[in-house]
């Protein structure tokens, strides 16, 4: 995993390892995420509804090396305050990343329903773009996708390709009951707005709460098909 092998060889190590990393703990993958990629690993947090887990995880094994929060200016209050309550409770140090353009300036110029018309602009700009240049300096990068949020998300691997990028996904395995046992075993609070059956938390203008029967993710951009903001975007993820 060190960029020397050919394409093949580099996606069969990668496979290999992913196989490995199947019967370790989360804990264990981070760890070895944290060993071969050192600071080049780069891990965003969106501070939403299921993020307590990793960030306590981080807070373990890899408080030396930043969060990245990504602050697009549609979140909640709620989830500021969340942050910075989290970062303060485990000692992480976060790093936040705006877009170029001032919210105001953005709806001044896309329009006030911009969100409803062209989501991927907006997550683009607000989203994706102000990441670019860490993204482009990062050998890999750890965020807490699990196989059972959502169909989209059912095949995900502990450690995949991404371009040049290998992804870490150190709770692939873990169900939303495990992230509840692990959130009280940890004494970690929930966000504020779980209570209000908000389980997948995102921008305000593109978050509903969930109805009886639906999936973890599904108030998400929910008058449309789009279900990915393009950051852990795939193919089939988008
Ligand atoms: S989630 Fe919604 S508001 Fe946030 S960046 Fe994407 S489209 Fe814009």
């Amino acid at each position: 995993m060190n960029g020397a092998h050919s394409g093949d060889a580099h996606s069969r190590e990668l496979a290999r390892a992913s196989e490995r990393l199947e019967r370790a703990t989360p804990a264990e993958r981070l760890a070895f995420a944290v060993e071969t990629f050192g600071e080049d690993l780069l891990f965003t947090s969106s501070f939403g509804a299921q993020s307590g887990v990793l960030l306590h995880l981080w807070s373990q094994v890899a408080r030396h090396l930043p969060v990245i929060f990504i602050d697009t200016g549609f979140l909640f209050p709620e989830t500021l305050a969340y942050r910075d309550q989290l970062a303060r409770q485990l000692g992480l140090t976060v790093r936040v990343l705006r877009p170029d353009v001032a919210n105001d300036d953005f709806v001044a110029r896309y329009g006030e329903d911009v969100q409803r018309r062209d989501p991927d602009l907006c997550c683009g700009l607000n989203k994706i773009a102000p990441l670019a240049p860490l993204r482009a300096r990062a050998r890999a990068w750890v965020s807490g996708l699990r196989r059972d949020q959502s169909r989209a998300r059912q095949d995900v691997a502990i450690l995949e390709p991404d371009g040049p990028l290998v992804r870490v996904h150190p709770l692939a395995t873990l169900t939303t009951a495990d992230v509840a046992q692990y959130l009280e075993a940890h004494a970690i609070p929930q966000h504020p707005l779980v209570s209000r059956r908000y389980l997948s938390i995102g921008c305000a203008p593109c978050t509903r709460a969930l109805e009886d029967g639906e999936d973890e993710r599904a108030g998400r951009w929910a008058w449309s098909n789009k279900t990915e903001c393009g950051l852990h975007g795939r193919e089939g993820r988008r």
